[in-house]
């Protein structure tokens, strides 16, 4: 098709940054007057009744990360020394690490191509393979598309183990019209910077458990025993959001959806604009609606194993431009530090490395113009 004579940007053209309206301020403000700018305090209250309303769940912890709300999710579940427990494999490594900071083993399962997400076949042949091992499942909604969540919550059911849901990529996205983040045991999402809505950095775990809830916000604070002096019976972590993040919370999470809406019409001005050349949006299904964190593609497999156009190279041309775009995770079981991991996968493919090779995320800033969005479009048409 030719090279499209694009400029280049001015400004960088970003994969997702923050998104701030102003209420944020007025909630900081709220902690500055008060002098409660940390530890907790009111901002950090009310982002957890108001985060556990909106996704459904009785209770939350607001914490320093999405990391520390998976790491404590697995602590509830009671993973120690040698305890395997069943991780995504296509996802951000924050998902599974944590395993790693309780000695726990992880076994990487592949996903499917229907939702890019942890495959309930191969989930089963995991179950399987390590029946009576496995202490829990953490299960990743990739990009903001729900899994498929029925069959993975009916899965960790039969086979008594409890599931956690990492929904840091999925807040506000429905499955059945049931939010992502309420389908877990316990259920972790992320206020990142580059998440849908931030805290600046910022994280939450959640679920129906309250002792569970109360128990993570023990060991949230340094695990202080409840005496007057300093007294410790167990190993605690200073994973708490301070009252100020919690500000910038709850002023987010009044344009959550917002933020949902806009995301969507990326994705679809993506899948129209680029219907023409041999690429594929990342899917979902019917029944659920994602909030289109990232807006992603693959190539047409011919095509990216010609060597003829790769990720990489657009992901190059759109650099050149000024504009980020990012490989999709690399699956875990690929990874240096996880290469001794086992991977279950069914029928002995490899959909998360098939997906990872052939695809990359775009631009999918809300504060992106529709411009920019067609000027992006032509430089990946470009490079076909
Ligand atoms: C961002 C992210 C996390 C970690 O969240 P942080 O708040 O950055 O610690 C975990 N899992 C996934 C899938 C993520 O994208």
């Amino acid at each position: 098709m030719g090279q499209a004579v694009i400029d280049r940007f001015k400004e960088k053209v970003w994969l997702s940054s923050p998104t701030i309206h102003g209420e944020e301020q007025k909630f900081v403000q709220r902690a500055f007057d008060t002098n409660w700018v940390a530890p907790l305090g009111e901002n950090v209250d009310e982002l957890e009744k108001e985060m556990a309303a909106y996704i459904g769940v009785k209770y939350g912890a607001a914490l320093a990360s999405g990391t520390s709300a998976l790491h404590l999710a697995l602590k509830l579940a009671g993973v120690g020394n040698g305890d395997v427990v069943i991780c995504s494999d296509l996802t951000f490594a924050a998902t599974v690490n944590p395993v790693s900071y309780e000695n726990g083993i992880q076994v990487f399962v592949d996903c499917e191509y229907d939702t890019w997400n942890m495959d309930p076949k191969a989930l089963e042949a995991a179950l399987k393979k390590y029946r009576g091992k496995v202490r829990a499942v953490v299960a990743a909604n990739l990009y903001g598309v729900p899994a498929k969540l029925d069959e993975l919550v009916c899965l960790c059911q039969a086979y008594g183990v409890p599931l956690v849901e990492d929904a840091a990529e999925s807040l506000s996205s429905t499955y059945k019209g049931r939010q992502t983040g309420s389908f877990g045991t316990y259920n972790c999402v992320s206020f990142n910077g580059n998440k849908i809505i931030t805290t600046s950095g910022g994280g939450m775990l959640l679920s129906d458990d309250k002792g569970a809830i109360e128990k993570a916000r023990f060991w949230a604070t340094q695990a202080r025993d409840p005496a007057p002096w300093y007294q410790h019976s167990e190993i605690g972590y200073n994973y708490r959001m301070s009252n100020v993040a919690a500000g910038i919370g709850r002023g987010q999470l009044m344009h959550l959806d917002e933020h949902r809406k806009r995301k969507r019409e990326i994705y679809e001005r993506y899948r129209e604009g680029l219907k023409d050349i041999p690429v594929t949006m990342n899917p979902y299904l019917e029944c659920s609606e994602p909030n289109f964190w990232l807006s992603c593609m693959t190539i047409e497999r011919k095509l990216a194993e010609s060597g003829k156009v790769t990720p990489e190279k657009i992901r190059r041309a759109l650099d050149e431009k000024h504009v980020e775009s990012r490989p999709i995770w690399k699956p875990m079981h690929l990874q240096p530090v996880y290469r001794d991991r086992d991977f279950v996968s069914v029928d002995g493919r490899d959909a998360g490395a098939d997906i990872f090779a052939r695809g990359l995320c775009l631009p999918s800033d809300i504060k992106m113009t529709e411009e920019t969005q067609d000027k992006v479009m032509e430089i990946i048409r470009g490079c076909f």
